[in-house]
């Protein structure tokens, strides 16, 4: 069982920030009113107050006050309390030890920045019906997450906290998942040319397009948006058909992530250097098909997950410069201009006759291979990297 923490940026509307601040504000009072009890009763008594009595304490202080203390989740009280229980077992540990430690702190309004939840209780991170990723907070509303990275495949969100820094506000969710075992290295590199008439081309001349299910969707999404368009804007009908395109959207959105993950998951475990072209959007603006197919197709999405995979199983992708990798013959070097419209590579010089993005292909595996000065023969680089990228935090 494997560990990790994620920290994702929360976009927060301005009724949202001002809940959060609020709430925030109500633990900080919580906080210092529970230090300042174990404080009373000990110097009255000498002795302690437990996590126990506190709870029950501060549960009545909060039911007694829907409007202030009622708005903190209860659970989140608790963490709350144990916070507090820690920094006193702390502070006694050192007294019974001898030293003189300062009492532990009340904290002011720059010293209290974030509040601690369980998993599914009074948080909640999800993914709403158009395949956008929310973390529900009580109190406060369903909130935009920069899902920048996803969590690991089957992993479970234990502990959350909310935090407030510079006044953004972020969420750290703690997560346990199975250890992933590394993938074995397999001594291959590939070169990939992303995104015209096939979804990808491999160096080896596999042809990867979008699989029957995701493309039956792409096609009912044209029938919607015709239809949509063809109905007066604002009626019932019109409503229903933006209602089912909203949907479909969110479905379309899951798929191609599948999709995706299980195509980059395939690569990442079959080659131990994978190249691709370095494309700028200004590149991929420039040449219009390309941009039509790269937004249809989520192709940023593809390169995320897949340097993300890679990271993980330490292996290695490499970026290539774009230029010239279609019209050069793969085989001799030669220049062998041709349109968009040309799909098929046929070089005079050695008589080369290949699929056009496969020709690409193999031009990017070639520059991979130079660009990273890294012959497949070193592997054993790649092996010994992976002892430096284990066990880490991943923001
Ligand atoms: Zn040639």
């Amino acid at each position: 069982m494997m560990i990790r923490t994620y920290k994702y940026r929360l976009f927060t509307n301005k009724r949202q920030r001002e809940a959060l601040d609020f709430i925030l504000w109500q633990q900080r009072i919580l906080y210092n009113a529970a230090l300042e009890q174990r404080k009373t009763v000990y110097e009255a008594t000498g002795k302690g107050v437990s996590y126990v009595e506190q709870w029950a304490h501060f549960r009545d202080v909060r039911n007694a006050n829907p409007d202030t203390f009622g708005m903190v989740n209860a659970t989140s009280l608790q963490q709350l309390l144990r916070r507090v229980d820690k920094a006193y077992r702390a502070f006694f540990r050192r007294l019974k030890a001898g030293e003189t430690p300062g009492y532990p702190r009340f904290k002011g309004r720059n010293r209290f920045h974030s509040m601690e939840f369980k998993h599914g209780d009074g948080v909640k991170l999800y993914q709403n019906d158009r395949g956008q990723v929310r973390l529900r907070i009580q109190n406060v509303g369903h909130v935009k997450v920069k899902y920048h990275r996803d969590l690991p495949a089957d992993s479970r969100i234990k502990h959350v906290v909310i935090k407030r820094s510079l006044g953004n506000w972020y969420v750290t969710l703690m997560v346990e998942f199975e250890s992933l075992p590394y993938p074995p290295l397999t001594g291959e590199g590939v070169g990939i040319d992303v995104g015209l008439k096939s979804l990808l081309a491999l160096s080896d001349g596999t042809l990867v397009d979008n699989p029957r299910w995701l493309r039956n969707s792409l096609k009912r999404l044209r029938v919607l948006n015709r239809k949509l368009a063809r109905q007066k804007k604002g009626s019932t009908n019109w409503r229903q058909t933006a209602a089912r395109l909203a949907r479909l959207h969110g479905k379309i959105a899951n798929q191609r992530r599948d999709f995706w993950h299980k195509t980059t998951r395939q690569l990442v475990n079959q080659y131990d250097l994978i190249c691709i072209e370095n494309l700028t959007l200004g590149f991929m603006t420039a040449n219009r098909h390309l941009a039509l197919s790269a937004h249809d197709a989520g192709l940023g999405e593809f390169r995320s997950l897949l340097a993300y995979k890679a990271e993980e199983a330490g292996k290695q992708v490499a970026l290539v410069p774009p230029q010239y990798t279609s019209q050069l013959c793969s085989e001799c070097g030669t220049m062998v201009a041709k349109s968009l419209n040309v799909r098929v590579h046929q070089c005079a010089a050695c008589g080369l006759e290949l699929d056009r993005d496969v020709n690409a292909a193999r031009n990017i595996l070639t520059l991979g291979l130079s660009v990273c000065d890294l012959t497949l023969a070193l592997a054993g680089v790649l092996q010994e990297a992976r002892h430096f990228s284990g066990e880490s935090s991943h923001e």
